[in-house]
């Protein structure tokens, strides 16, 4: 059984929350960022140390400067949305993804990253920055939620263990989008462009890090980083 953490951090009203993974980088470790406002958090945070990143937990605009990546975890788009909005991370977050920041959506994050979402809500806060097309909850309902395995060539090596948890599905990709997983039926499920990666599963909650893996070699192929925010 799968299960996800929903915490949410308190407010600004509290003061800085971001208490996180100190930005400390060892050696040559790329430091990734992980969203945390809300969603599974913790278990990015694990995977990336697993694989040698080095894990930075995103709360306040601030914790954009020098990182190499940036994760958007899986959790509820809308809250996530908002929770950016509140925070002031929308517009600094786009700018660094304009500077060439990769960033990885899994799940919700991978509709906050869509150009085109459908069945958002109306005024829901989003990125708008990769040309796919998703659908939120196109699974279906919670119970729907489901676990298979997936072919992704570019991992190589055995299926990818994924899980679906009220998924979007991605419905359509522009050009220069390369689909990196689909299920059975021919639903993509995982796409990527450039420095941008959207996944509509929840690789963080299996114990397979080839997506970790490979998202840090994503960011090692980008020499952009996010400029330091008193430049903003
Ligand atoms: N259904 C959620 C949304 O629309 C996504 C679910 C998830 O991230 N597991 O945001």
């Amino acid at each position: 059984m799968v299960t996800v953490a929903n915490g949410t951090p308190s407010g600004p009203a509290d003061g800085p929350a971001d208490v996180g993974v100190p930005p400390v980088a060892v050696g040559s470790a790329p430091r990734i960022g992980v969203l945390a406002l809300q969603g599974d958090v913790a278990e990015h945070v694990a995977a990336l140390r697993r694989v040698g990143a080095t894990p930075v937990e995103v709360r306040l605009p601030a914790r954009l400067d020098d990182l190499d990546g940036l994760i958007i975890p899986g959790g509820e788009s809308t809250t996530i949305g908002k929770l950016l909005a509140e925070w002031a991370l929308l517009a600094p977050l786009r700018e660094c993804i304009a500077e060439g920041l990769p960033v990885w959506g899994t799940c919700a994050g991978a509709i906050l990253l869509a150009k085109d979402v459908r069945d958002a809500l109306p005024g829901q806060p989003l990125l708008g920055v990769l040309d796919i097309a998703v659908r939120r909850n196109a699974f279906g309902r919670q119970v729907q939620s489901f676990e298979t395995v997936l072919d992704v060539p570019r991992l190589g090596g055995a299926p990818f263990p994924a899980v679906f948890i009220r998924a979007p599905q991605i419905e359509s990709v522009g050009e220069g989008v390369e689909v990196l997983a689909r299920l059975p039926d021919g639903t993509i499920v995982a796409a990527r462009r450039g420095p941008l990666l959207a996944t509509a599963f929840h690789p963080e909650l299996t114990g397979d890090d080839r997506f970790h893996r490979f998202f840090v070699a994503v960011t090692r192929e980008s020499s952009a980083d996010c400029p330091p925010v008193a430049t903003r």
